[in-house]
C-alpha cells in the first residue's frame, strides 16, 4: 500500500492534479472491466490495442478516483474530488513504481528467462520449494512490459523468495524488464527459435536475454550454452551438463515403462538416480535446470528425489467446459495460491452467459496467519452466490463469505456430497491444488462426452479479434459475426466473449439465435439479418435489430410495431450494391425514404451493403464500383431523411485490402474463428475437430473396406475406425483418400465411403494405436480445396451434436 503523494514521488509526473494525496492506494489497474475495489484502485490509462484514456468514464463509474494518464485534453471538470497525475509515458510511470516497490523487497529474487520453458521452470520451482519456503511467483506469463510490472506489484514481505519470469520480442525490452526485476539469481532455460523475428541473430538475441542478468551475484543454466564468458566475470555461475567441469554432472538418461526417464547425476562426491514423469526433450531440459537449482539452494540428493515425484506437466489450466444441466464449468486444479486464485476469479466473473456463480475451492499449502488474511479479505470481495469449501483448514473463511458455505473435510466427503447437490444453470469455477486432486470434482460436473469434440480456444479468438482491430484506426466500430452458431464455434461462448472485449454490435442469421444470447445475458445490440415475419415479436420483446432489406418486410414490420404502437424502433436498411441477394436496388432508395419520412415507428440506426469479392484482385473494379455506389446511396438516404446513421460495408477480406470501406463499423467474420483468406496475418487457430480412434485391424491385399466395397486394399493394410462421419458433418466427398486426417502428428487418408457416424483410415505406414486422439482437418483450407467448398462451409457443417468444449490458453 502506498499514498497517492508516495507513489507521486516515484514516477516522474510532469503535472498533477491532486485531490487527496493521502489516499492510500491496494490496486494498480488498466483495464476498467476489471475493477473491483475502484476506490483504493490506481488506473494507469495505457495505450494498448486500445487507448486506455478512453476507459476513464467506466473507471470513473466504478469508483476510481487516481488515475494516471498522458494525454493533457482530458476534461477534469467532469470528475470530482479525483486525483489526476500527469506523465510523458504511462506504462514507464508504472514500470517506475513497481521497480520502486520490488526495491522494498528484501530477500531473494530469482529471475529466468530464455527462449522457451520459463513459465514451466517458474511453475516448477515453486512447485518444488514451496514446502519448505514461501515463494512468490510472477502469475501465468505475466512476462511482458505489462506483466512484470503487475507481478512486482503484488510482491510483499509476506514471502522468501520471489520468481519472476521475464520475455522480450524486440531489442531494448530487457533493459526495461531488468530494471524493474534486479534479480539476485540469474536462470537461463535455453536459448531457441521462439520470437526470432525481431532480431538480428542469435547471437545478438542472447546477448539482449543475457542483459536480464547484469546485477545478478549467481547464473544457473546448461553449460552447452556455454554463456560463461558472456557473463561479467566476476559472477559466480552453476552449470549442469555433462562435461568433467561441471557443478552438477549429467551421466545418464534412459527411458523406462510407460512415459518416464531416469536420470543419473554426480555432484560433488555423490551420485543419485531420479526417475522423471517425462520423456519429451522440452521437459527434461527443464526438470534437469530445476534439480540444479536445488542444488544450488543446499538441497541433499535424496530429498530432491521426493520432491520430484509430485512434480507433473502443466497442461489443462483455466479450461472452460460444458457442465451437466447447462451450467459452465472452468477448471483450475493444478495449482491454488492467491495470485492464480485471483486470476481465475477474473475468468470466472468474465462468464457472463450465467448469472449464479459457484466457487469450489480447496485448501491451500503454506497458509499461515498472514496469507489467511489476505485471503479472507480477498473472498469478502467476491460477488459469489455460492460457496464449497474443501479441507478443515479454510473453516476460518466462512466468516469472510456473504453468500452460503459448504464445507467439506476432505474431496472424497465433496463427491459423496455432490450426489445430492443440485447444479444447473452457473458457472462453477473448480479451484484447488494438486495436492486435493479437484480434478475428479470438476470430472464428475462435466456433462459426459461424446467421442468427437470441437475444441474452441477462446483465447485464439480474442488474439483475433485484436489483429484486426490493430487495423482500424480509431473510432471506427466493430460488428462481430455470430451467425450460423458463430460459424460453428458455439453461440454464447463465443458472444460472452466478444462482449467482454466490447466489440460494438453482434450480428446473427435469424431472430431465435439472437433469443438464445439475450437468454444467455448477451446485453450488445444485435443486428439480425434476415428477419422473419413470424419472429417479429421475438425482435421487440429481445431488442434485436432487423435488417430491412425489402419494401416486403418493410412494411410488414412498419404495421406490426404500429399494432404494437411502439416508436422509434431500429432498423437497419441494407443496399444491394452487387451481391443481387437482399437489399433495396440504389434505385428504388427514394420510394424507401418517402416511406421512411412519413413514419415514427422506426429509427434507421444503420445503413450497409456487402461486398462480393474482396479478397479478389480480379474484382478490383468492381469492388470499387460498389464502394462508390454505396457510399452515394448512404448520402442520399441521410440528406432526405435528415439524420445521421452508421455505414458499413467491410468484411473480414475488406479489413484487409479495403481501407477506403472501413467507413464507421467494419462487420468481422471468418477471421475471428482463425481462417485467414489472404494468408497474411498471424492469426490463431480456433477450433479444432477432434475424434477418436475406435478400433484398428489388419486386413490381407484384396480385402474391402466400407459400403459398397468401395475401398480396395491393395497391399496388406492396418485400418482404423474413427468416430466421425457424415452425420458429424465430415463430408461423404471425403471419402476413398480424399480426406486426410492427422493421428499422433502423421497424416493419413480415408479409405472407403464415408459412413453416418464413422469412417476409415489407412495407417498401415504410421504409429497408431486404439484410442489415439485423431485431427480431423489438419489444414482446413486444404480439406476445403479437396472437395471444391470454402472453410466456411466445412466449419459451419460441424453437427451441433459434436460437443463444443472451449478452453482459454
Ligand atoms: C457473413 C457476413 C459477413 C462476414 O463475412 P466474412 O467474409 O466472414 O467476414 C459480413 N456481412 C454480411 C452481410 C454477412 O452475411
Amino acid at each position: 500500500m502506498y499514498t497517492i503523494s508516495a507513489i507521486l514521488s516515484h514516477v516522474h509526473a510532469e503535472a498533477s492534479t491532486i485531490f487527496d494525496a493521502t489516499l492510500p492506494i491496494y490496486e494498480l489497474e488498466y483495464d476498467s472491466r476489471k475493477i473491483r475495489n475502484g476506490a483504493h484502485s490506481l488506473f494507469f490509462a495505457l495505450k494498448n490495442v486500445r487507448d486506455g484514456h478512453e476507459f476513464i468514464d467506466d473507471a470513473y463509474h466504478k469508483g476510481v478516483r487516481s488515475f494516471v494518464v498522458s494525454r493533457v485534453d482530458i476534461d477534469k471538470s467532469r470528475y470530482a474530488q479525483t486525483n489526476f497525475i500527469e506523465v510523458k509515458d504511462v506504462l514507464l510511470a508504472l514500470q517506475e513504481l513497481a521497480a520502486f516497490h520490488r526495491r522494498q523487497f528484501k530477500k531473494p529474487v530469482i529471475g529466468i528467462t530464455g527462449s522457451n520453458g520459463k513459465t514451466v521452470v517458474k511453475e516448477w520451482l515453486t512447485q518444488l520449494l514451496q514446502d519448505d519456503k514461501r515463494i512468490y511467483q510472477s502469475p501465468k506469463s505475466y512476462n511482458s512490459q505489462l506483466g512484470v510490472a503487475l507481478a512486482l506489484w503484488n510482491l510483499s514481505d509476506d514471502y522468501d523468495c520471489a520468481i519472476i519470469e521475464a520475455g522480450i520480442s524486440l531489442p531494448g525490452e530487457m533493459a526495461l524488464l531488468e530494471r524493474m526485476i534486479r534479480p539476485d539469481i540469474g536462470v537461463f532455460t535455453n536459448i531457441g527459435l521462439a520470437h526470432a523475428s525481431g532480431f538480428s541473430s542469435k547471437a545478438v538475441k542472447l546477448r539482449e536475454k543475457l542483459e536480464l542478468f547484469k546485477h545478478c551475484t549467481d547464473v544457473i543454466f546448461n553449460s552447452s550454452y556455454a554463456l560463461d564468458d558472456k557473463l561479467v566475470p566476476t559472477m559466480r555461475t552453476f552449470r549442469y551438463g555433462a562435461r568433467a567441469e561441471d557443478d552438477v554432472r549429467v551421466l545418464r538418461m534412459e527411458e523406462n515403462g510407460r512415459g518416464s526417464t531416469q536420470i543419473q547425476l554426480a555432484f560433488q562426491n555423490e551420485i543419485a538416480t531420479f526417475s522423471v514423469p517425462f520423456q519429451d526433450k522440452a521437459s527434461l531440459e527443464n526438470v534437469l535446470l530445476c534439480i540444479t537449482v536445488l542444488l544450488y539452494f543446499g538441497y541433499p540428493l535424496d530429498t530432491i528425489s521426493l520432491k520430484l515425484r509430485k512434480l507433473k506437466s502443466l497442461d489443462m489450466r483455466l479450461q472452460l467446459k460444458k457442465g451437466k444441466n447447462n451450467s459452465s464449468i472452468i477448471d483450475d486444479t493444478y495449482s491454488n495460491d492467491l495470485a492464480s486464485l485471483q486470476i481465475a476469479l477474473d475468468f470466472l466473473y468474465q462468464q457472463q452467459q450465467h448469472k449464479k456463480k459457484t466457487l469450489i475451492l480447496s485448501d491451500m499449502e503454506g497458509l499461515d496467519e498472514k496469507l489467511r488474511n489476505k485471503l479472507g479479505t480477498l473472498m469478502e470481495r467476491q460477488l459469489l452466490d455460492r460457496v464449497i469449501l474443501v479441507g478443515s483448514g479454510l473453516s476460518f473463511l466462512k466468516a469472510h463469505i456473504h453468500a452460503p458455505v459448504q464445507l467439506f473435510e476432505s474431496t472424497e466427503d465433496l463427491l459423496a456430497g455432490l450426489k445430492d447437490t443440485t447444479f444447473e444453470n452457473e458457472s462453477i469455477l473448480v479451484k484447488g491444488s494438486r495436492a486435493f486432486h479437484l480434478e475428479d470434482v470438476s470430472q464428475f460436473l462435466s456433462a459426459k462426452s461424446h467421442e468427437t469434440v470441437l475444441e474452441i480456444n477462446l483465447k485464439a479468438l480474442e488474439h483475433n479479434l485484436q489483429v484486426y482491430r490493430s487495423l482500424l484506426p480509431v473510432g471506427v466500430k466493430m460488428m462481430a459475426m455470430v451467425k450460423a452458431f458463430s460459424y460453428g464455434s458455439g453461440s454464447y461462448e463465443v458472444a460472452n466473449l466478444l462482449q467482454f472485449n466490447k466489440v460494438d454490435y453482434l450480428t446473427v442469421a435469424f431472430a431465435d439465435e439472437g433469443v438464445e444470447l439475450r437468454q444467455h445475458g448477451i446485453e450488445l445490440p444485435i443486428m439480425v439479418l434476415s428477419p422473419d415475419e413470424q419472429a417479429f415479436d421475438l425482435l421487440i420483446a429481445n431488442r434485436l435489430e432487423p435488417e430491412i432489406y425489402s419494401f416486403r418486410i418493410l412494411h410488414a414490420f412498419l404495421e406490426f410495431l404500429a399494432d404494437k404502437r411502439i416508436k422509434g424502433f431500429p432498423i437497419h436498411i441494407k443496399i444491394d450494391t452487387g451481391m443481387h441477394r437482399l437489399g433495396f436496388l440504389p434505385e428504388e432508395l427514394d420510394e424507401l425514404t418517402t416511406i421512411l419520412q412519413q413514419v415514427r415507428s422506426v429509427h434507421v440506426k444503420s445503413v450497409l451493403s456487402h461486398l462480393v469479392a474482396s479478397g479478389s484482385e480480379e474484382h478490383r473494379a468492381f469492388t470499387e464500383d460498389q464502394i462508390r455506389r454505396f457510399a452515394a446511396g448512404a448520402d442520399r438516404l441521410e440528406t432526405q431523411l435528415g439524420y445521421k446513421f452508421l455505414r458499413h460495408i467491410a468484411n473480414t477480406s475488406a479489413i484487409v485490402h479495403w481501407p477506403g470501406a472501413y467507413m464507421d463499423m467494419v462487420r468481422l467474420g471468418i477471421g475471428l474463428y482463425g481462417v485467414d483468406m489472404d494468408g497474411r496475418l498471424a492469426l490463431d487457430a480456433v477450433s479444432q475437430l477432434k475424434t477418436t480412434i475406435t478400433q484398428i485391424k489388419r486386413l490381407p491385399a484384396g480385402a474391402t473396406v466400407g459400403y459398397d466395397r468401395k475401398g480396395v486394399l491393395f497391399r496388406e493394410s492396418r485400418i482404423a475406425t474413427v468416430k466421425i462421419g457424415y452425420a458429424d458433418g465430415y463430408s461423404r466427398r471425403f471419402g476413398n483418400g480424399v480426406g486426410e486426417m492427422q493421428v499422433n502428428g502423421q497424416l493419413v487418408k480415408t479409405v472407403g465411403s464415408i459412413c453416418m457416424d464413422m469412417c476409415m483410415l489407412d495407417v498401415t505406414d504410421i504409429i497408431a494405436h486404439e484410442e489415439d486422439e485423431v485431427v480431423v482437418f489438419p489444414d482446413l483450407r486444404k480439406a476445403a480445396n479437396a472437395i471444391g467448398t470454402i472453410p466456411y462451409e466445412l466449419l459451419v457443417n460441424i453437427s451441433s451434436r459434436v460437443k463444443r468444449v472451449y478452453f482459454y490458453g
